[in-house]
């Protein structure tokens, strides 16, 4: 198997004056498969819930980087087995979602939240133009570039991002398996839902939910994929299938197959 390899630190912002990271921090983006010529590419933007030692632990409560605010809960683990599945590429992100979010647009609401679902984010608090541009350049930059480069070296037919998310947010029930989410291309969302459907029928999907794709708020979709005119889908499956083994691989073959009826379909 091509064990997953990390990109240069070097390369990404990782060392030099002026960075945020240091030398024992991880680098930022993490490669799976990253040499293989498949026509999928794959993403999980909320893999990791690393911080960078110069910013102490952002002054979270105890526990709270563990909870779904602080990374996708079981994505990581999902994204590998769907790329080790279909022996595609997987661009992964290292640090927490509440340093810098990957999916956000940069300077965007929410790109380094001060609360996220009711608990305030000491550090990100008041941040100054240049601690944002710090992380711009230590976190958002490499991952973007890593995308960049995954479409530049390969043709790539699909691309698909995998999160999770919580069955209660806000007060809010969502009780989706899962979600899957698009704007300009609702077909290959529908294929992906109507392939699980038939190997799966008992799961509850839904379009667009929980969340919808806007300008605003997503990097993923209008920058990378809507651009580029390929087919796309991001993937979300409720945190609790993923916190088990035997519910990871459940939702990794059902993504599987998924993904490759719609390669089936579409040649
Ligand atoms: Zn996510």
């Amino acid at each position: 198997m091509n064990r997953s390899n990390v990109i240069d630190a070097s390369a990404n912002g990782h060392t030099g004056q002026g960075s945020l990271l240091g030398a024992a921090d991880p680098a930022p983006v993490e490669m799976c498969h990253g040499s293989s010529a498949s026509p999928v590419l794959l993403l999980c933007e909320h893999a990791g819930q690393a911080v960078p030692h110069a910013l102490n632990g952002l002054g979270l409560p105890e526990g709270a980087i563990d909870q779904h605010i602080g990374w996708d809960i079981g994505a990581e683990d999902l994204a590998r087995a769907v790329s080790d599945n279909l022996q595609c590429p997987l661009i992964l992100q290292r640090y927490s979602r509440l340093v810098m979010d990957c999916n956000r647009p940069p300077g965007s609401e929410g790109s380094v939240p001060e609360v996220s679902d009711g608990i305030r984010v000491p550090g990100n608090i008041g941040l100054s133009a240049e601690g944002h541009d710090l992380r711009r350049h230590a976190i958002f930059d490499p991952m973007n570039n890593a995308i960049n480069a995954a479409f530049d070296s390969h043709p790539r037919q699909a691309v698909f991002a995998i999160h999770s998310y919580t069955r209660h947010l806000q007060g809010q029930e969502r009780p989706w398996d899962a979600g899957f989410l698009a704007r300009r291309d609702p077909q290959t969302a529908q294929q992906l839902m109507d392939a699980i459907s038939a190997a799966a029928p008992d799961m509850k999907l839904a379009l667009n939910q929980p969340y919808q794709i806007d300008d605003a708020s997503d990097w993923f979709i209008p920058r990378h994929a809507e651009t580029r005119g390929v087919q796309h889908t991001l993937i979300e499956v409720r945190n609790d299938h993923l916190t088990h083994e035997a519910g990871v691989a459940q939702w990794a073959d059902l993504l599987a197959g998924a993904i490759r009826s719609v390669l089936e379909n579409t040649q």
